[in-house]
């Protein structure tokens, strides 16, 4: 493998996530609102009302606009990053008001790991997998910190597909996804239910437990301990910061989805040098 032609691989993968980045700012931006339209009509049916109609929303259609003023975004406006930072300099060509910086730190999330996960492994099915894994951990990590939920729609597939690609013992042999899966889930709901009893608050959600089989489905069990303590390092460290910055009160939930997302991240790209530095310093 020559090196011109793996910076040109990571270059296309970068191009190609600063395309889909975008794309996910619509997912973590639409698809609650579509959860949410989806329970309002089942309730309704539950009461033997007829459905109130609501916006047709799709991730397709329609068109995205400017939420202060309604403009319509034209291709030339909908560029990922050049648009943001050269063409509407962070605001709305119709009125003014400032786009959320998410939207470009979205695209350029996405675009540095996908670019990253390409260089990482090379062309190989764990790189095409570690692209879908990383824009599915974008994806609910926005979600989450926007509304407090990690959809089935994203955690469940997200689960089957890590077990798909571990068919061919892609991450790790079979045996240890499926492990992985089971253990992933039932470590936080353990967690959860002595919270719960010790407390009697919820500390979490089931989203979590669903991510974390997700994780273990891709990663296999052996990487769970490590992405357990990452995300709980990071999670508390940020939590104290926000505590203590009197940012966030002590009973508003924090999500936890992100800082487990993180963890995967760091698991898939460094979890074997991790787990072989720490079980070196048990043994
Ligand atoms: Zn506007």
């Amino acid at each position: 493998m020559i090196p011109e032609t793996l910076e040109g691989l990571a270059l296309a993968a970068g191009l190609l996530g600063l395309c889909v980045g975008s794309f996910l700012n619509v997912v973590i931006h639409r698809l609650p609102k579509m959860m949410e339209n989806d329970w309002r009509i089942q309730c309704a049916e539950l009461r033997g009302e007829e459905a109130i109609p609501t916006e047709m929303l799709s991730l397709a259609k329609p068109r995205s606009r400017c939420p202060s003023c309604g403009h319509r975004i034209s291709a030339l406006e909908n560029i990922p990053l050049i648009s943001y930072l050269l063409i509407l300099r962070g605001k709305c060509s119709g009125c003014g008001t400032a786009i959320s910086a998410r939207y470009p730190i979205v695209e350029a999330l996405t675009g540095l790991l996908s670019a990253y996960a390409a260089w990482h492994f090379g062309p190989t099915a764990q790189a095409a997998g570690a692209l879908l894994l990383l824009w599915a951990l974008i994806a609910l990590s926005g979600i989450d910190l926007d509304t407090q939920l990690l959809p089935d729609s994203i955690t469940l597939p997200l689960l089957w597909l890590g077990l798909a690609f571990n068919l061919w013992t892609t991450y790790c042999d079979l045996p240890s996804a499926v492990i992985g899966a089971m253990a992933g889930y039932l470590a936080l709901w353990s967690v959860f239910w002595l919270f719960k009893l010790v407390t009697g608050k919820e500390g979490m959600g089931y989203g979590d437990f669903k991510l974390l089989a997700a994780l273990g489905a891709w990663l296999g069990w052996q990487m769970l301990p490590a992405i357990i303590l990452l995300s709980s390092i990071v999670g508390a460290a940020v939590g104290i910061t926000l505590i203590a910055a009197a940012r966030h009160g002590r009973n508003i939930p924090i999500p936890f989805g992100p800082y487990l997302a993180a963890a995967g991240v760091i698991a898939l790209f460094w979890g074997q040098q991790i787990t072989r530095t720490y079980l070196g310093m048990i043994g």
